[in-house]
């Protein structure tokens, strides 16, 4: 399996550094996240060290959101939370700070401190089909 000896969730993988774990399977680890944004913010990683999620094997990734459902469902009854975001911050730009692929499952609820800015754009005339087409031959390889 592919690790970097620096990487701290791989450490956390190899029992190196603790955490606190909610599950564990041949290919994904759970832990609490140890900055919440919110009591219950739980990180889901592979347990392979792949930096961003376009570099996962499509497998890997299939095994390790699987858990996405159930780990929702744990935070919401055991949190008490209204919503829940599923989060990946895939490179530097888009505020990923562990090199290290993982999903954020926060805790949301009305009035909380967690915001986004979304700045929500539009496209022009033709403009949205252009795009579609450009990722679907992107795609298609
Ligand atoms: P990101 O900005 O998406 O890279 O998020 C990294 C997350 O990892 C942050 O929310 C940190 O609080 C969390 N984190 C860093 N080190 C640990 C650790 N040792 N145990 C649990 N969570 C951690
Ligand atoms: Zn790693």
């Amino acid at each position: 399996m592919k690790q970097d000896p620096n990487c701290i969730f791989c450490k956390i993988v190899a029992g190196d550094i603790p955490c606190a774990k909610v599950l564990e399977d041949e290919a994904s680890l759970g832990f609490v996240d140890i900055g919440p944004l919110a009591k219950g913010h739980l990180l889901l990683i592979p347990k392979e060290h792949h930096e961003t999620a376009d570099l996962m094997p499509a497998e890997m990734a299939g095994a390790v959101l699987s858990h996405v459902p159930a780990l929702v469902r744990a935070v919401q009854t055991v949190t008490g939370c209204e919503g829940v975001n599923v989060l990946q911050n895939n490179g530097r730009i888009a505020h990923q700070v562990v090199p290290h692929v993982h999903f954020h499952i926060i805790p949301r609820r009305s009035g909380d401190e967690f915001h986004f800015n979304w700045p929500a754009g539009s496209y022009a005339e033709g403009e949205i089909d252009q795009v579609a087409r450009a990722i679907r031959d992107e795609l298609r390889g």
